[in-house]
């Protein structure tokens, strides 16, 4: 049987092994160990620090909300 695909599939959340830069706004550090997302970009990972990780999530349950009452 056929598995039914993710819309976010290219989605990971995990920890930073090593601090660094969020890749939305470098003043945005991730603490090694803290939460982070990682959205697939080709064959590398863009990684955005808690707090856009909240916009950006937000933003796309808003989107696909708009696109489940389009479709029903
Ligand atoms: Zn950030």
């Amino acid at each position: 049987m056929a598995r039914t695909k993710s819309l976010i599939a290219q989605v990971e959340i995990d920890h930073a092994g090593k601090s660094h830069n969020c890749q939305a706004n470098t003043n945005h550090r991730i603490e090694k160990n803290t939460i982070r997302l990682k959205v697939r970009n080709g064959r590398s990972w863009d990684i955005y620090c808690q707090d856009c990780a909240k916009k950006i999530i937000s933003k796309d349950i808003e989107k696909l909300h708009l696109h489940i009452s389009t479709i029903t």
